[in-house]
C-alpha cells in the first residue's frame, strides 16, 4: 500500500519541477494501487491566493493527474494543529518561549560575531508560565543524533546539536510549516513523502516531531532539483517553467508527462512510455540522485511523437482553441480531424499546426513573393491554365481523384511534375509550404481551391 501526497503552496504558478513531484507521487500511488492526496498548504495567508490554487488544480487536471482525495486545505485544519501543539506542550515536548524579538536579534548577532551558527539558546526551556506574549517551540533533543534513510539519498544523520528549537506556533497562535506537515502526513496516513531536496533540511525536524508524538514517520524520498538549460536552478528566469505556459505553447499533456518522468527517472533506455507502462514500471529506486537538466528540444521531439500517434480526434479537440485564436470560422473549411491528419507529420506544437492550417479557412491565399516569382512565371501560368481545365472536370473532389487528375495531366502533356506541381501549389496556397498537393487541394475544398487558382492566374498570369 502506498499513500502519497502532493502538497503545493498556492503562491504562484505550477512550476514544472512541482509538476514532476506531483507526477512521481501520482505514479507511485498508482503503481501500488494506493492513494494520491492533494493538499493545499495555504497557511501563509499573505502569499496564498485562490487564483494560484485554481492554477494548480487546472494544471494537474490538464496533465491527467487526478487526485483520489482532496484538495485538503490546511487553513481548514487550524483546530487540529492547535490540538497537536497542546498535546506536545502537555507531554513536555514543546514549551512557551517569551523571548522578545530584540533579545533574539541580539543573540543572533553575538553568535554571528563569535562565528557560531545562529541558534536559539533555549533560555525559556524551563522557565515556566509567564504573563507575556509567547511563541511555542519544539524541545529538540540536545544529545545524540537523528537518523533517517532517504530512499534516494541513502542514510542521513544529523547531530541534534545542529538543530534549533524550532517554532511550532507563532505569537498569534498560527502553526508553522514543519508542524502542519507532520500533523497532516500523520493524519492522512502518508506512507511515502516524495518532494524536492530543498526540503531535506526540514526532514530531521519533522522526524523529531513524529517521534515526540509517538508516531512512525513516513518514508522519505528527496528528489534533486531541475536545472535550467544554463545548468543553474530551473526557475522563472528560464522562461517557460510553468505548466500553464507549456499548455499555452501548444504542448500536449502526454508529451509533458513523458518528458517530466524522464527528467530524473529511467527504466533501461526506454524513452517513450504510455501511462500504463509508467504505472507498471515506476519505482522510487529508479529516481536518479543527480540533478537533471531540462532539454526543450527533447520536449518538442516528444510532442511531435504524440502529435503523430495520438488518436486524431483527441488531438483535434485540443487544437480547437488554438485555431479559434487564429480568428477563423471553423465551420467554413475542413474538419479539424482532417487538419490534424494532414499536418500531424509536419507540426511541432499545436500552435505550429494552427498557424500552418489557418489558411484553409480563408478564401484568399496569402502569397509569398518569392514563391510567386519563382513558380508563377507566365509560362507556368499557361500550363496551370490548362491544368485548371482538367481539375474543373473532377466531380468528386477527393485527394485520390485530384491525384489521378494531376498525374494524368503530367503524363499526357509530357511535362515533368516539377513544371506542374509547384505552380499549382503556389497558386492554391500562396507558398510552397503545405502537405501533399492532392491532400492540400482536397482540404481546401473544390470551390475555394479553384477560386484561388483563378485569382492567382488573373493576378500573375498576364
Ligand atoms: N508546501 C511545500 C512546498 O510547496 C511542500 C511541503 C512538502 O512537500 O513537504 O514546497
Amino acid at each position: 500500500m502506498a499513500v502519497t501526497r502532493f502538497a503545493p503552496s498556492p503562491t504562484g504558478f505550477l512550476h514544472v519541477g512541482s509538476a514532476r513531484t506531483a507526477l512521481y507521487c501520482w505514479l507511485w500511488a498508482k503503481h501500488h494501487v494506493g492513494k494520491f492526496i492533494l493538499r493545499i498548504e495555504d497557511t501563509d495567508r499573505e502569499r496564498s491566493t485562490d487564483e494560484a490554487t485554481q492554477i494548480i488544480l487546472d494544471g494537474l487536471k490538464w496533465l491527467g493527474l487526478e487526485w483520489d482525495e482532496g484538495p485538503i486545505f490546511q487553513t481548514a485544519r487550524t483546530q487540529r494543529y492547535s490540538e497537536v501543539i497542546q498535546q506536545l506542550l502537555d507531554s513536555g515536548h514543546a514549551y512557551k518561549c517569551y523571548c522578545s524579538k530584540d533579545r533574539l536579534e541580539q543573540l543572533r548577532e553575538q553568535q554571528m560575531q563569535a562565528k557560531q551558527k545562529p541558534k536559539y539558546d533555549g533560555k525559556c526551556r524551563d522557565i515556566g508560565e509567564q504573563d507575556a506574549p509567547y511563541v511555542i517551540r519544539f524541545k529538540t533533543p540536545q544529545e545524540g543524533s537523528i537518523v533517517f534513510r532517504d530512499l534516494i539519498k541513502g542514510k542521513i544523520e544529523v547531530a541534534n546539536a545542529e538543530l534549533d528549537d524550532l517554532v511550532l506556533a507563532r505569537q498569534d497562535g498560527s502553526p508553522t510549516y514543519n508542524l502542519t506537515v507532520v500533523v497532516d502526513d500523520a493524519d492522512m496516513h502518508i506512507t511515502h513523502v516524495l518532494r524536492g531536496d530543498d526540503h531535506i533540511n526540514n526532514t530531521p525536524r519533522q522526524v523529531h516531531i513524529f517521534n515526540a508524538l509517538g508516531l512512525t514517520a513516513p518514508e522519505y524520498a528527496h528528489m534533486p532539483m531541475l536545472l535550467g538549460p544554463d545548468g543553474k536552478k530551473y526557475s522563472k528566469r528560464h522562461g517557460a517553467a510553468s505548466v500553464l505556459q507549456f499548455e499555452q505553447d501548444g504542448i500536449l499533456p502526454e508529451a509533458l508527462i513523458n518528458y517530466l518522468v524522464r527528467l530524473g527517472w529511467s527504466h533501461g533506455d526506454q524513452e517513450i512510455f504510455t501511462l500504463e507502462e509508467l504505472i507498471e514500471h515506476f519505482d522510487i529506486a529508479g529516481i536518479h540522485n543527480a540533478a537533471a537538466q531540462v532539454n526543450p528540444e527533447k520536449l518538442l521531439w516528444l510532442n511531435q511523437h504524440y502529435l503523430k500517434t495520438l488518436p486524431i480526434e483527441q488531438t483535434a479537440k485540443r487544437l480547437e482553441p488554438f485555431m479559434a485564436a487564429c480568428e477563423v470560422n471553423l465551420s467554413d473549411g475542413p474538419t479539424l480531424g482532417a487538419i490534424v491528419d494532414a499536418f500531424k507529420e509536419r507540426s511541432k506544437t499545436l500552435i505550429d499546426m494552427a498557424e500552418q492550417a489557418q489558411g484553409f479557412y480563408r478564401d484568399e491565399a496569402l502569397f509569398d513573393e518569392k514563391a510567386v516569382a519563382k513558380h508563377l512565371k507566365p509560362e507556368a501560368c499557361e500550363i496551370l491554365n490548362k491544368l485548371v481545365g482538367k481539375l474543373k472536370l473532377i466531380k468528386d473532389w477527393t485527394a485520390q481523384n485530384i491525384h489521378e487528375c494531376i498525374h494524368a495531366f503530367v503524363a499526357d502533356s509530357g511535362l515533368k511534375f516539377g513544371k506542374v506541381g509547384p505552380p499549382l501549389r503556389v497558386a492554391a496556397t500562396g507558398s510552397m509550404d503545405s502537405p501533399a498537393l492532392d491532400v492540400t487541394l482536397a482540404l481546401l475544398g473544390r470551390e475555394r481551391a479553384l477560386k484561388r487558382i483563378q485569382t492567382a492566374l488573373d493576378t500573375y498570369g498576364r
